[in-house]
């Protein structure tokens, strides 16, 4: 009998690869009306390759996931090994070593204090885990506060997708159409060292932005379960970075009015600020820390949210006392993302991805000291590996490009026409390479985005 040419039976074409990508693949944060297919089919190090063989220097880590670069022989064989074992076991009552060790590994590197790991799959995931812990942690801990039931969150926070997530969201061109489905939040203002409210300046921009945290602290803690924030730098709003101390301060002022702190690192964790967990940088325990993308190198779907032993102790008793924490996603703590997880860390010490970082550092602030100057830069913004470059129609007003001249996004489809591959936030270059990027590799990303810049704003 004849089998019709079915997709199953024979390889597409690369029309067929490129037709179906864009009439039955829905892509993230994508116009699909508008969506041209960019389909990659394999990479090595910091370099993708599409079907057609161009390829494209990641500027952008696959949005901030990639680590130690791609098809890294240490992460390919840890994968293959734990696939030799058990490629899944259920997390829900039951357990597998690579998940314990990793749960472990996860604990020493943490920040002190954070000695227990409940496992999900993505960043978003791990943001509801922290917010359905903390407010269940207030009910049933011995002297409960059952009135903790809200969370403040800062403007333009972004912390993932899912409603609880976007409940504490503030980013409103993603956010507004789902707010008949979202939980209230009480908002501080993001503490934003560029663009500063009226009669505030850098100097005492901290003393500022810390004040009115302060402020809706003390007026709401009795109903406040936790502060929510992406420290040090507000990512997807486009790099916002904090003015160095605000964290700590936050810290501290959670502690005075008896709320916690989550602290959503899905972005800035694993080095990319410098050191292993921004955190570190202030010498914060938050109560929560969330983990992802970069905790398996970008390989696998494995999230984290790590917490305090006094948390842990108030969800346990007798299973009839209904202390259990009843939430779970059928892959967390998946075997093979938590190996791979494992490897990403052993790399980190094997390669001393940390020791290496200064000097890439270093050669990101000259370029973008340089890049700093030209007429259409507002501002540039860097913290450890992350860079940032704000385009501005008036650099003295600050006034911003339309948004609908996509001016960011022409830098990008300038540079992806170089073989730099970068994703734009609005008007907001972003430089988020893997850290195994070279010296050589980064000159290439910054210097095609200057042209691009220049290019584009003409
Ligand atoms: C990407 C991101 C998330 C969401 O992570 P997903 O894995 O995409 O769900 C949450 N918080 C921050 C700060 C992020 O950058």
């Amino acid at each position: 009998m004849l089998t019709p040419a079915t997709s199953t039976n024979r390889e597409p074409s690369l029309d067929e690869l490129r037709q179906w990508d864009r009439e039955i693949v829905w892509h993230a944060f994508t116009q699909m009306a508008e969506y041209e297919p960019l389909i990659f089919e394999r990479a090595e190090g910091c370099t993708l390759t599409d079907v057609e063989g161009r390829q494209y220097l990641d500027a952008c880590a696959s949005v901030w996931c990639n680590v130690h670069g791609h098809r890294h022989p240490r992460l390919d064989a840890a994968l293959r090994e734990q696939l030799d074992k058990v490629a899944h076991v259920t997390s829900l009552g039951s357990s597998n070593p690579t998940t314990i060790k990793l749960a472990k590994r996860l604990t020493e590197i943490a920040p002190a204090g954070l000695e227990h790991v409940f496992f999900s799959d993505s960043g978003a995931t791990a943001v509801e885990v922290a917010l359905k812990m903390s407010l269940q942690y207030w009910r049933q801990r011995t002297v409960p506060r059952p009135n903790k039931t809200t969370y403040i969150a800062l403007a333009d926070a972004y912390h993932g997708d899912t409603l609880g997530s976007v409940s504490v969201g503030g980013v409103a061109r993603f956010h507004a159409m789902f707010d008949p489905l979202l939980f209230p939040v009480l908002r501080a203002p993001a503490p934003d060292t560029y663009r500063l409210p009226p009669g505030v300046t850098r100097e005492n921009a901290l003393a500022h932005y810390v004040r009115q945290m302060e402020e809706l602290l003390a007026r709401e803690h009795e109903r406040v379960a936790a502060v929510v924030i992406e420290p040090l730098i507000q990512a997807a709003a486009g790099m916002i970075m904090h003015p160095p101390g605000y964290l700590a301060a936050v810290r501290e002022l959670t502690q005075k009015y008896d709320v916690h702190l989550i602290a959503d690192e899905v972005a800035v964790g694993f080095g990319r600020t410098g050191t292993m967990f921004a955190c570190q940088q202030e010498l914060v325990t938050p109560d929560f820390l969330c983990l992802a993308k970069g905790l398996t190198g970008g390989y696998m779907p494995v999230a984290a949210t790590l917490t305090t032993t006094e948390v842990w102790n108030a969800f346990l008793g007798a299973y009839a006392q209904s202390k259990t924490f009843f939430h779970g996603h059928t892959y967390g703590g998946n075997p093979l993302g938590c190996a791979v997880g494992l490897a990403t860390l052993d790399v980190f010490e094997e390669e001393q991805t940390l020791a290496r970082l200064p000097e890439k550092i270093e050669r990101l602030a000259e370029h973008l000291a340089r890049i700093s100057q030209h007429p259409h830069v507002g501002d540039v913004r860097q913290r450890g590996l992350i860079g940032a470059i704000e385009l501005v129609r008036d650099r003295q007003t600050r006034e911003p490009f339309p948004w609908e001249q996509k001016r960011g996004m022409a830098v990008c489809d300038y540079a992806r026409g170089q073989g730099v591959l970068a994703r734009p936030l609005g008007s907001v270059l972003v430089i988020f390479p893997p850290l195994s990027i070279t010296l050589a590799e980064l000159d290439r990303i910054c210097t095609t985005l200057e042209a691009g810049i220049v290019a584009a704003t003409e």
